[in-house]
């Protein structure tokens, strides 16, 4: 059995000896109207539905656990066909006006992550395979029908290093963001990146307009190499240098992430080291307190230390902001991903994290590549 959506309309062959508009017909029943059951696309033929229905399956995604925050920011736990559990975290933004302007989804890329960031909870999981393409999309598909709203923005943030899924990232943004697919600008479609530097210089050649945004963290060398290990392999200068190919190749501004823990990275020093950096790249720079991970004695610096860091940067007219902090009831802001309802589900040692529903299947595939 294949999965339909890990293929664009051009990529599906049975419909070769088709009309053309029997693409479009097939692509509007998925993406449009939600119907993911062959045997209900009334419009094609009794044959070609049984055809179908026989060779591929279009849901593969089963919603096993929701949380919902006093915020209104939801998580959904998802179990894929394998036993591999990931997670979708729905973030809504509340206008000045109190109205919903903003319904941001942070999707997963990798059933846990190769990365090992001290401070990341997927990092703590290891890597167990890449989503495929299909299995992106889906997140966006299932949980747009759940909440029965239209998603905005997409934000490449949960689970994995999506650089390190390249090829079915960039297919999921093309049936994310085309007309006769799901239909969200690329322009809302940001992907964040640990600093994969060779992969953000390939990224700069993609022709659709999704926005990066770069997890700096630390400004030396070695405080980020000992918080990041992918550091000691892309060092600041060569990240750095990649991200002003990607800015001049592209003319778009990135943005730099910035986890703020305190007594880590939060000093003035800091700050000025990383005004210097956002300047010569004019990016932006987003701040965002620590998320507390269960094992980690790291701490967020108090609103007030957020605040001084945050007017250094300004001083020195950095466009900055400070993330609010969404869903922390849940265990579900972006990138955060603690998988904590597994424990209550399966009560399962913590060894076992990220194997998800005490039913793992390794998938045999071995950890991707760097390059
Ligand atoms: N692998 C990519 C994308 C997923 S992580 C990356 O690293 O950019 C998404 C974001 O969440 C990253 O900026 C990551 O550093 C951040 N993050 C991870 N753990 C966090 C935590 N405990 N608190 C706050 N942010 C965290
Ligand atoms: Fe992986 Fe990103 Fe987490 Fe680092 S921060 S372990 S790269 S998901």
């Amino acid at each position: 059995m294949k999965f339909f959506l890990d293929l664009l309309p051009s990529e599906w062959d049975f419909f070769d000896s088709e009309p053309e508009y029997r693409r479009k017909q097939v692509a509007e029943w998925i993406f449009k109207k939600r119907v993911f059951s062959f045997s209900s696309m009334t419009n094609l033929s009794l044959d070609l539905r049984k055809k179908l229905a026989e060779n591929y399956q279009v849901k593969t995604l089963e919603l096993i656990h929701e949380k919902q925050s006093i915020d209104g920011t939801r998580k959904f736990l998802w179990q894929l066909y394998d036993g591999h559990a990931i997670e979708t975290v729905l973030i809504p933004a509340t206008g000045s006006r109190g109205s919903s302007e903003r319904l941001t989804l942070c999707v997963s890329t990798q059933v846990g992550c190769a990365l090992g960031c001290h401070f990341c909870a997927s990092g703590l999981l290891g890597f167990k395979r890449n989503l495929s393409c299909g299995e992106i999309v889906e997140q966006v598909l299932l949980s747009e029908s759940i909440v029965k709203q239209r998603v905005s923005h997409i934000v490449f943030m949960g689970m994995g290093e999506p650089l390190l899924n390249y090829d079915q990232l960039i297919k999921s943004i093309r049936l994310i963001s085309s007309s006769w697919g799901i239909g969200i600008s690329p322009r809302k479609i940001t992907i964040s990146t640990s600093g994969i530097a060779p992969r953000i210089r390939k990224l700069a050649f993609e022709t659709l307009p999704f926005r990066l945004a770069v997890s700096l963290h630390a400004t030396t060398d070695e405080l980020r190499s000992k918080i990041m290990p992918i550091n000691s392999k892309y060092p600041l200068s060569e990240l750095i240098k990649s991200c002003e190919e990607f800015c001049s190749r592209r003319k778009q501004k990135i943005t730099l992430e910035y986890i703020l823990i305190s007594g880590l990275n939060d000093r003035r020093e800091d700050a000025e080291r990383l005004a210097r950096i956002a300047t010569s790249l004019r990016a932006k720079v987003n701040l965002i307190p620590y998320n507390p991970i269960d094992r980690l004695a790291w701490k967020s610096p108090d609103q007030k230390e957020q605040l001084s860091f945050f007017r250094w940067l300004k001083n020195k007219a950095v466009q900055v902001s400070i993330r609010k902090e969404r869903g922390r009831d849940i265990d579900g802001a972006c990138g955060q991903l603690r998988l904590r309802s597994l424990f209550e589900r399966s009560n399962e040692p913590k060894g076992m994290l990220g194997q998800g529903l005490g039913k793992p299947k390794e998938s045999g595939e071995k950890e991707p590549s760097l390059r």
